[in-house]
């Protein structure tokens, strides 16, 4: 068996990521030579991966390939092998009847449903202060924290590539189903929020509900806005000020009052009287309310 030494396997190995990394074909066959030439003095072991591994499987793990579908991340059986070594530690051994085993498996898949479910309480309820940015205001709640992370490292990314797509690339677009950078930077220009439909509903399913199936004509809010006049008819009157202005900042997000204001409001003391004849209402400096 060869031993390389340890120089010669760090850069091996730093050829071989790079190779696996490759973003188009012309780049993997660019890498590939790079491979090759690191290679060269152990034809032996490139032979093997090269026939082996690159020229059957190559669509598989490289990604040059896997870009061109939508995987949300899943490239590798990462989980597959996680969930069977937290198995295999809980279990122990191999001793046991059919029932213990079934209660271990149980429990087990027991304790990774609570966990999935409070991770989907998370992206409803965490307010990340980095997110918000007005062009979350419609993902905010709605989306997996996970989702609203990829679209962050997307929007770092539009100061280099702005609305340029030969630039951008859009793989998360195709692998992920989110806004990509080029996108994104359109919607700053207008300026808009990233709107609900730009992304895939795989990320906004923050639910085991069999409700919030795929099937959006299925959907239905009825029972929540059942509940939502139920509570403010129970409500005093500051209180429903208060519900009334979180329901029009939902269903009117462009006129939220967290805009900032066209102009500049005067704030301090009162307009002189003997200026022009405006009305009270308009000589008035109070702030109108935002509902
Ligand atoms: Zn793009």
């Amino acid at each position: 068996m060869t031993v390389f030494p340890k120089k010669k396997q760090v850069q091996i190995m730093e050829a071989w990521e790079a190779l696996i990394y490759s973003y188009d074909e012309a780049q993997y066959y660019m890498k590939l030579a790079i491979f090759e030439g690191i290679c060269s003095s152990c034809s032996i072991f490139y032979d093997y991966v090269h026939e082996q591994w690159l020229i059957p499987h190559k669509e598989r793990f490289v990604e040059a390939w896997t870009n061109r579908v939508m995987h949300f991340g899943n490239t590798t059986t990462q989980r597959v092998e996680s969930a069977h070594w937290s198995l295999k530690r809980i279990l122990q051994d191999s001793i046991g009847d059919i029932c213990s085993v079934w209660e271990t498996i149980n429990s087990m898949i027991v304790l990774q449903h609570n966990e999935i479910i409070a991770s989907f309480e998370k992206s409803i309820i965490q307010k990340v202060h980095r997110y918000s940015n007005r062009l979350y205001a419609n993902l905010r709640g709605v989306l997996s924290k996970n989702a609203i992370d990829h679209i962050a490292a997307e929007y770092d990314r539009v100061k280099y590539v702005s609305i340029d797509q030969t630039e951008c690339r859009c793989t998360i677009r195709t692998t992920h189903g989110l806004p990509c950078a080029c996108e994104i930077a359109r919607y700053s220009m207008i300026p808009r929020s990233i709107p609900l439909d730009a992304i895939h509903g795989w990320w906004s399913k923050l639910t085991f509900h069999v409700d919030a199936s795929s099937q959006p004509s299925e959907l239905s809010v009825k029972h929540e806005i059942d509940v939502i006049v139920k509570k403010f008819e129970e409500l005093d009157v500051p209180g429903k000020i208060s519900l009334k202005g979180k329901l029009r900042e939902i269903a009117y997000p462009s006129t939220t009052s967290m805009f900032p204001p066209v102009a500049k409001v005067k704030t301090k003391g009162a307009p002189k009287k003997d200026k022009s004849k405006v009305s009270k209402r308009d000589k008035s400096t109070k702030r109108d309310p935002s509902w």
